[in-house]
């Protein structure tokens, strides 16, 4: 199939041009339906390198209000590595996205500028749990209307030990929101999750 066929708005089909991307990757053929088609939780058991960001990227981009400055999409990525990583490409993704603001949230850089950035109004945060529990705490952030929350590497989030934090990070967030669920493995302590904060979520596999 082809990205127009996925249903991809015209600024998102026009950055996917510029990047050089010829087809949706299995994860994406699979997983970007049925994001744009329904209001739903998604569990998506896929490895690393599969275009799993684009996956839950273009649905983000696609469905977030652009013309308002709340914070609507929340993305918890285990490492700061993959935190510049996907917000990198959630820009370029949404590089025709007229006023979107895409802001990194994690540790070891000053949390002033950080908080900064966000007060400019971020539509979508990209965050490691640590630094996001720590910027809620201190009220630099808000995410009490997030409609959609990525938990991308589940499975490295828990080993790395952030279990506490991302449940602290989802109890300031709406019930009423879609969570998706990015994992390569799917181990007891990810199943839990999904159970707990999930409800009837779609699962794919790739
Ligand atoms: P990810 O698994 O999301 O880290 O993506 C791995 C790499 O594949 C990234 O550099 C993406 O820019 C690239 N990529 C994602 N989707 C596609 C696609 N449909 N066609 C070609 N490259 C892609």
């Amino acid at each position: 199939s082809t990205f127009q066929e996925l249903g991809l708005n015209d600024d998102l089909l026009q950055a996917i041009t510029d990047l050089g991307f010829i087809k949706p990757s299995e994860v994406q053929e699979k997983a970007i339906p049925i994001l744009l088609e329904s209001e739903t939780d998604l569990v998506a058991l896929a490895q690393t390198g599969t275009g799993k960001t684009a996956a839950f990227g273009f649905p983000m981009l696609e469905k977030i209000d652009i013309n308002s400055r709340t914070t609507q999409g929340l993305i918890l990525s285990p490492t700061r590595e993959l935190c510049l990583q996907i917000t990198n490409e959630m820009k370029q993704y949404g590089k025709y996205c007229k006023g979107l603001n895409v802001v990194a949230i994690y540790g070891g850089s000053s949390i002033s500028d950080q908080a900064r950035d966000v007060k400019r109004g971020a539509q979508i945060v990209v965050a490691t749990p640590g630094r996001m529990k720590d910027m809620i705490s201190r009220r630099m952030v808000d995410i009490s209307k997030i409609q959609y929350a990525v938990l991308d590497e589940a499975d490295e989030m828990l080993n790395m030990g952030f279990k506490e934090d991302i449940s602290d990070i989802l109890s300031h967030t709406p019930e009423e929101k879609n969570t998706w669920l990015f994992s390569a493995t799917m181990p007891r302590e990810v199943a839990a999750i999904a159970k707990n904060y999930m409800h009837n979520p779609q699962e794919i596999t790739v």
